[in-house]
């Protein structure tokens, strides 16, 4: 009886989205070198023993008793030095994937019928699961051939669906390539000129591998089109640069906008163990963290190089800018399966038979990705 009530429950008032969606179960069995979650390789083992010390103590000295900071007022201010942000313009979540939601549950009000998001496809899976938990409606509109936006036909989606919000990912994941600036700007600007205007999201997730290599963005930011356009929210996160455990992440946007985005975080969401690692990664630890991040983009240079000296699979130099590889190979799904049997795990995708995705790990770990490739291929 009592399972018969839950049933009706669940079938009247559970929102039909999640009928649709599967619980984000990542593979988790115990795999030697995990290069599917475009993680960082280990950070602990790179600090001397100074840095070592001083992460222990910091971490070892939060009062456990306590709520933390609200505010997260100290992280904060870190954020804002090293990024040049205005800290009131920031909102900063567990993860970004909080802040991703956080955006979707302030923006849900219903603009004749029901909320939109515009995205290009392949991008972030998160964008739209958020967004159909949400209540919103997916509009998907598919990169060009060398997985870049088709700007006329985001124009015109912009036009006829009139989105909520547009989510531009750069570098995209999982595809590894920066979009245009000039079609992010065309976007960004074109949704501030509807009525109402669209906010327009610009995701740099991998902003700092894109700045590790020959920058395609010249040394611009998502920063200088918010700066032009109070529309435009840019996403940041600590997840890829060696710190994914501490999920912290956090959006730049107008300090107007950065004020209602507030109103809808849960007050504690950010632990404080998370506030004061992630206050120190950025303070006194921030040599060890840039130090990380140039180690991943020389390994991003070798193992793209022998990628490349291989006929089996293709992999783009061009638009290789994150901490990962968008590969072509025939039978994707077998290989992965293949190297996850030699202990190698990757990343493959339903809709993508020939595609797969593996981040760039330490020089060991790497080096056991290429020896298990060569031997299935
Ligand atoms: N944005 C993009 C483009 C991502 O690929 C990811 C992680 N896979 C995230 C945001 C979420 O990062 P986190 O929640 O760890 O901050």
């Amino acid at each position: 009886m009592s399972r018969e009530v839950l049933e009706a429950l669940l079938a009247a008032r559970v929102v039909p989205a999640l009928a649709e969606l599967q619980a984000y179960v990542p593979d988790q069995e115990t795999v030697p070198v995990r290069l599917d979650a475009n993680e960082a390789p280990a950070l602990l083992p790179t600090l001397s023993v100074e840095e070592r010390a001083l992460w222990d103590r910091t971490l070892s000295e939060v009062e456990p008793a306590r709520y933390p900071d609200v505010r997260a007022r100290a992280l904060r201010r870190a954020i804002a030095h090293r990024g040049g942000v205005d800290p009131e313009g920031l909102v900063i979540g567990c993860g970004s994937d909080e802040v991703i939601a956080i955006l979707l549950a302030a923006l849900a009000r219903p603009v004749s019928g029901p909320p939109k998001i515009v995205i290009p496809t392949p991008t972030f899976v998160m964008y739209r699961i958020s967004a159909r938990v949400h209540g919103y409606e997916v509009c998907e509109v598919p990169l060009d051939a060398r997985w870049d936006l088709d700007r006329p036909a985001m124009l015109a989606a912009l036009e006829r669906e009139r989105p909520a919000v547009v989510f531009l990912a750069t570098p995209n994941n999982p595809t590894s390539g920066a979009y245009a600036y000039e079609s992010v700007a065309a976007i960004a600007e074109a949704a501030a000129r509807i009525d109402p205007p669209s906010l327009v999201v610009v995701d740099e997730a991998y902003l700092a591998f894109r700045q590790a290599g020959a920058d395609p963005w010249a040394g611009r930011t998502g920063l200088e089109l918010l700066a032009r356009h109070a529309n435009v929210v840019v996403l940041r996160t600590l997840s890829k640069i060696g710190l994914a455990a501490l999920r912290v992440g956090y959006a730049v946007a107008h300090p107007l906008l950065a004020r209602e985005l507030e109103k809808a975080r849960l007050p504690y969401d950010l632990p404080a163990h998370s506030q004061v690692a992630a206050t120190l990664a950025l303070g006194a630890l921030a040599p060890a963290i840039d130090r990380h991040v140039a180690a991943i983009g020389r390994e991003r240079a070798r193992v793209v190089a022998a990628l490349q000296s291989r006929s089996e699979v293709e992999c783009d130099a061009e638009r290789t800018h994150a901490n990962f590889a968008w590969v072509r190979a025939d039978g994707a799904a077998d290989l992965a399966a293949g190297l996850k049997q030699k202990g190698v795990l990757v990343r493959t995708f339903k809709a993508y038979p020939d595609r797969f995705r593996v981040s760039f790990g330490s020089e060991v770990e790497n080096a056991r990705f290429l020896a298990a490739l060569g031997e299935l291929r």
